[in-house]
């Protein structure tokens, strides 16, 4: 039986989602996450994954999964530091360094973790950390927990980082200051910009801290948006995920080789949660590989992304100004956002709405990711669906 203040807060709250029109609906696939995803029996195209190169998919990385769930069993068996540190997560970490020019890396069980293991290991309420306004939430929760002071920017603002870091520098009440920003903000496909960040943080002795949740695979070639800009040098945290354009689960923090020695003595997460399994690792790995081998994935999701944007631009549609092939259209008003995005599932797409509280109020969108793993004739299809809506919703 539950008790009646529960069951009083959870009416209450989910009938006010719901009034709004802010309570999101869960729709299970029927199939794997790729280019074209069945739901309800429905086949429709997919432009709501991060799964920006197929690789979710790909034989290859399930073979090297395949191989290691023979060898080592499907789960670790452990904590990192008792016994559940097998030879491929060390091989994996050793290749996410390589790939990132960094002297180590450790991995961990999710992005989001990661998040919550490396801020909390390194700051602490001494100390105060400079964060963009529209940093992902698990950033501002590993702020948080980490009970240091934190100072909000406003987004990619950099005078309003320099006015702030100038501040907190010279008020002397924080012993470490530490400046945290996306890489690439996933909800516009815009870009930190990280030569001034990594500038600011010179001129007043500040750590940097880069979630590249979205750059990996994406920019720099594939191996992110420090690497596109030429910093691995200058960037002390180098956050990545083993769940989006790698197509697997994980998440790893990639630097200096004290930095990694002392979040595999300090990180909670990798101290007390099971580390992730042989089968995940081994895929993670192979997935790195496939990048460093060829930029053949990383030039098809750029190719397909500016079909994409191009197509929709030209039919009228309000993409804003990503960098990435991420590319939003925005609704503004949260209910026509989500009328429009059902009518495109009706039609054959499905692209997710995204409105508030994920983003500002009045600028709900349906946000498109566009994959390596889409063929022209699928994007094209897309677009025509995106026309008969958009007109019939007087949106173009
Ligand atoms: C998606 C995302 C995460 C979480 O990564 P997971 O591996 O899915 O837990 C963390 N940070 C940013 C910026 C993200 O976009």
């Amino acid at each position: 039986m539950s008790s009646k203040a529960l069951d009083q807060f959870l009416n209450e709250n989910l009938e006010d989602l719901k009034s709004k029109g802010l309570y999101n609906v869960i729709d299970p696939l029927e199939s794997p996450n790729g280019p074209m995803i069945k739901i309800e029996g429905k086949e429709l195209i997919n432009l709501s994954s991060n799964n920006y190169l197929g690789l979710a998919t790909d034989a290859r990385l399930k073979e090297a999964a395949e191989k290691a769930l023979e060898r080592y069993g499907v789960g670790a068996g452990a904590v990192r530091t008792i016994n559940g540190t097998l030879k491929v997560h060390v091989e994996l970490e050793e290749k996410i360094a390589e790939f990132k020019q960094t002297e180590a890396a450790i991995a961990y069980q999710s992005g989001f973790m990661c998040n919550m293991a490396a801020i909390s290991a390194v700051m602490d309420k001494e100390d105060a950390i400079l964060s963009d306004e529209l940093n992902h939430a698990s950033i501002i929760d590993g702020c948080r927990l980490s009970r240091a002071k934190i100072i909000r920017f406003n987004h990619s603002d950099m005078n309003d980082l320099r006015t702030k870091a100038k501040e907190a520098k010279e008020s002397g009440q924080y012993k470490k200051l530490m400046i945290i920003t996306d890489g690439v903000f996933s909800m516009d496909g815009d870009v930190a910009n990280l030569p001034e960040i990594v500038k600011i943080a010179e001129e007043f002795d500040i750590m940097t801290y880069v979630d590249d949740a979205h750059g990996s695979g994406v920019l720099g070639k594939g191996a992110g948006t420090v690497k596109h800009f030429g910093l691995q040098e200058k960037v002390d945290f180098q956050i990545g995920t083993l769940s989006k354009a790698i197509g697997v689960v994980g998440g790893y923090v990639a630097g200096k080789q004290n930095l990694i020695d002392w979040l595999k003595v300090r990180s909670r997460p990798f101290l007390f949660s099971t580390s992730l399994t042989p089968a995940d690792v081994a895929a993670s790995k192979r997935a790195i590989e496939i990048l460093q081998e060829s930029t053949e994935l990383h030039d098809k999701l750029w190719e397909n992304g500016n079909y994409l944007k191009k197509g929709l631009k030209e039919l009228g549609f309000v993409i804003g100004e990503s960098e990435t092939p991420i590319t939003p259209c925005i609704i503004g008003d949260e209910s026509k956002t989500q009328q429009f995005s059902k009518r495109l599932n009706d039609e054959g797409v499905y692209a997710k709405s995204i409105v508030f509280p994920t983003v500002p109020k009045g600028t709900g969108r349906v946000r498109n990711m566009p994959t390596a793993a889409h063929t022209k004739e699928m994007l094209d299809r897309a677009i025509a669906i995106y026309e008969k809506v958009g007109k019939e919703m007087g949106i173009i």
